[in-house]
């Protein structure tokens, strides 16, 4: 590889391992918290009522331990950058600063601006790039999942596996999602694709498609994120889902496992889960969580009380899938820190590390393929081989991909080439599907001189923006065509 590293790989081989105990670091020290009861913690809707929704509830929370600045940085990112309106939960943002002594007015800012945490969950227009802040080839639904709906909000990407995106909102919003197009509120950046359908006949339509469609056997359900929906409306969509044949593999994608534990611990979600997975149990089908922590900072005692809550309630598993993002755990310490902590205190299995996708303005979260080959292999042989992470690009039209399977790579460029072995639900007449290779692309800083100097010439920025803009409407148009 001639590319050069653009992170942090200079942590030192072995990893020290050594157990670490969670804590949950001591909310009042924040002077908005201060009087807050360990009760009203605990509560869930205590935790929804408070979440940091704008820049005057962080500057309640924070008083003047940071300074303006950070507070006009954060400001303007949400005017004329952020593509996820803010959201963050008592809980997460508790995960924020979890050792800092304020010791006056500022005395946090330098910290806030360095969290890891903080670096997803509150961006600020600083952290951004300025020189390539997207990429040309960003687009707003990267993926092409709504390309690929067979109904509204049910994606058939993958022969056997679908995903079904019950709901458009989650309880906290992290910056970097990459279902941007269709979760959360608008922003000034992104006006957001809505959901044309009653919820009631999108999921009639979701299972009608299941029943008559014997060829799939698994169903991540997702969204946002199932803790947004109704408890008992999501059991009764699981008891149904569970009444179809062919379902033997259920996922079920929540965030707030780790950013709202307090959700999976109410007594209701932990009976009606119960009952679930005893259906589940006796009708042989696997159903297990999948959750998105991205930092060891993240996982406290209330996250492993919630994941053990729905072991116990009889789940078979809880799953990790974090995204690797440049400034948050780009580095293999960071990911072993976080990797143990899940594994050893919380019960939750480290499963994927995705690659930040090519959305608008996230370059200076995502790293390059290069790096994340390194990273991978920096971290093996630490961890349990099932708990061993593995690092994955989803390429666009191809799908999820170990970062070591691409078939060639331009490293000046920054042009990784991907093969695929089938053919997604809108590619049966494509006779070449199979045979093409599908492209991916590094952030064109990490590039040398000579690849930067390429896109410089070739990479024309509002041509770029143009398409991304007719994919996002063309992928409507499909949308609103399949619902037809
Ligand atoms: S929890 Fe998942 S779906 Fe929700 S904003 Fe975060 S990344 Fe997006």
């Amino acid at each position: 590889m001639s590319i050069e590293s653009s992170i942090g790989l200079e942590s030192e081989q072995p990893y020290p391992y050594h157990r670490v105990e969670l804590v949950e670091p001591d909310w009042t020290r924040f002077p908005g918290w201060s009087q807050v009861t360990a009760q009203e913690w605990a509560s869930v809707q205590w935790q929804r009522a408070h979440c940091i929704k704008n820049v005057r509830q962080l500057r309640e929370l924070m008083g003047d331990l940071v300074d303006d600045r950070f507070y006009v940085d954060l400001e303007r990112d949400q005017a004329e950058r952020a593509t996820m309106s803010m959201l963050v939960p008592p809980q997460m943002m508790n995960t924020m600063l979890p050792h800092a002594t304020p010791r006056g007015a500022g005395s946090l800012t330098e910290e806030l601006y360095a969290d890891p945490v903080r670096h997803y969950m509150v961006p600020v227009l600083s952290d951004r790039r300025t020189d390539w802040s997207s990429h040309p080839h960003a687009t707003r639904d990267s993926l092409h999942e709504h390309d690929m709906w067979v109904a509204e909000g049910l994606t058939h990407r993958y022969p056997t596996k679908v995903l079904a995106e019950l709901l458009p909102t989650c309880p906290q919003y992290c910056g970097h999602c990459t279902r941007m197009d269709l979760v959360g509120n608008s922003t000034p950046t992104v006006e957001k694709l809505k959901f044309t359908a009653r919820p009631t006949d999108r999921i009639e339509a979701m299972l009608d498609y299941l029943r008559r469609t014997p060829s799939v056997r698994d169903v991540v359900v997702s969204g946002g994120d199932v803790a947004n929906m109704p408890w008992p409306r999501l059991e009764d969509f699981l008891m149904r889902l569970l009444e179809v044949d062919n379902i033997r593999d259920v996922r079920l994608a929540t965030k707030a496992l780790v950013g709202l534990p307090q959700h999976w611990l109410q007594p209701d979600v932990r009976e009606g889960m119960a009952r679930v997975a005893g259906t589940a149990r006796d009708r042989g089908v696997s159903i297990a969580i999948h959750t998105h922590a991205n930092h060891a900072n993240s996982i406290t005692p209330l996250v492993a009380e919630a994941s053990r809550a729905t072991l116990e309630a009889g789940v078979r598993d809880v799953r990790n899938q974090g995204v690797l993002l440049n400034g948050v755990n780009a580095d293999p310490h960071a990911l072993l820190d976080l990797c143990f902590a899940l594994l050893d205190g919380a019960s939750i299995t480290p499963y994927y590390f995705y690659m930040c996708d090519m959305i608008p303005f996230s370059e200076h979260w995502r790293v390059s393929v290069a790096d994340a080959q390194r990273l991978q292999t920096a971290i093996m042989g630490y961890l349990p081989g099932f708990a061993t992470p593995r690092i994955v690009c989803d390429v666009p039209f191809v799908g999820k991909r170990w970062v070591h399977q691409l078939h060639s790579y331009d490293t000046d460029r920054g042009i990784s080439y991907w093969t695929k072995n089938y053919r997604t639900s809108i590619e049966s007449g494509d006779s070449e599907a199979v045979s093409r290779t599908y492209e991916y692309y590094d952030p064109i800083h990490t590039l040398p001189e000579s690849g930067r100097a390429w896109w410089a010439e070739h990479g024309d920025l509002d041509t770029a923006a143009l398409k991304a803009a007719e994919a996002a409407a063309a992928s409507r148009r499909t949308a609103r065509a399949q619902l037809g």
